[in-house]
């Protein structure tokens, strides 16, 4: 099978497990864990922040910097169809008692004029604009990337404003390698950034949430409020330096490969895509055209070993990373161009 339904599939390789086994490990909640330590640090270095904290999931590390950096009543600003919004089970509504905000943009990456717009001067009306919230890469989006300047812009207006800036960067790396700066570039500009190590990094568990010190001590106040609070952590932990020490540079491999895909699905009769849209490694097209459903798309590649996920009525979408080779690739394009064209 060749799995491009998402990057979170990918399985933990044998050199991996060997350094999960071998992990030196502690009670994490009495800040005992020296592996988790470890990883916590060594992501507030990569972060350029003070410090960073372990969590169980990317959902984790979302509610948590909403939590931690908010009141109830207060509103958080967002783009419509960012994860937040959309795949977190309304977390930040039940968990935390915000209205979240959403303003509509391509491919998800909010301007900075829209974010201007809906920052509230203080009116004894309005909410509290209180945190100016991110996504980059943005998953419903395709993939697309934040240019740097626009981050820094909309990171000025919000500060201005008095409003935080969280980045949900579950996939900020990949950014990074499509733009070509370092973490910094972007994370210097954010109050708060996540990042999944279960995703492109190929980690089986786990997310990071990096910050100012004070932030990060609130945000483990919250995760063990969750139930994140975790024991003998380092065993998972180990997983994830891995991770960051080896999974990192090849990431640029996944986006050639989708860059592939996008580039023979654009030949393929029937199917809409932009390949110039695709700049990481999510790949959104539409099948509209054909006179397909995703579903029965969905369906009859699944039975050809290609499996991928619809993501709408017409629309589909397909995943690269480290468990997908180069020749996995040429043959997902070789079944679906067998099948669509014949
Ligand atoms: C995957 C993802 C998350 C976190 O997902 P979990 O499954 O909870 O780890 C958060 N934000 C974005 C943009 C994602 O793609």
């Amino acid at each position: 099978m060749i799995d491009l339904r998402s990057d979170t599939v990918t399985r933990p390789g044998p050199a991996m497990r060997k350094a999960m086994a071998e992990a030196e490990v502690g009670d994490d909640v009495f800040r005992d864990d020296p592996t988790v330590i470890r990883l916590e640090e060594k992501t507030a270095k990569l972060l350029g922040k003070e410090a960073a904290l372990f969590v169980p999931s990317g959902t984790m590390a979302n509610v948590v910097a909403i939590r931690a950096q908010t009141h109830h009543g207060d509103e958080v600003i967002c783009e419509e169809t960012s994860h937040i919004v959309q795949h977190e089970v309304a977390a930040h509504a039940a968990l935390s008692g915000v209205q979240l905000r959403m303003l509509p943009a391509r491919r998800g990456l909010l301007s900075p004029e829209q974010v201007a717009a809906a920052i509230r001067p203080p009116n004894i009306h309005h909410p509290v604009s209180r945190v100016v919230e991110i996504e980059n890469t943005h998953n419903w989006g395709g993939g697309a990337v934040y240019p740097v300047e626009q981050v820094a812009e909309i990171a000025r207006i919000a500060h201005e404003g008095g409003a935080r800036v969280h980045i949900d960067g579950a996939r900020l790396l990949n950014a990074c390698a499509a733009v070509g700066v370092a973490p910094s570039a972007y994370t210097q500009h954010a109050d708060s950034c996540s990042l999944c190590l279960s995703k492109g990094l190929g980690a089986p568990i786990g997310s990071m949430l990096a910050g100012g010190r004070s932030f990060v001590e609130e945000a483990r106040r919250c995760r063990k409020m969750l139930g994140g609070g975790m024991r003998q952590v380092g065993i998972i932990a180990a997983a994830g330096i891995y991770a960051l020490d080896h999974n990192v540079e090849r990431l640029a491999e996944d986006h050639a490969n989708a860059k592939l895909l996008a580039e023979a699905l654009a030949e393929l009769p029937g199917v809409e895509i932009d390949p110039a849209d695709v700049e990481t490694n999510l790949v959104i097209f539409d099948v509209t055209r054909q006179g397909l459903t995703a579903g029965q798309l969905v369906d009859a590649m699944n039975d050809r070993g290609v499996l991928f996920i619809g993501i709408g009525p017409q629309r589909c979408r397909m995943v690269t990373h480290l468990d997908v080779s180069r020749e996995q690739t040429e043959e997902a394009i070789s079944q679906l161009r067998d099948f669509l064209t014949t």
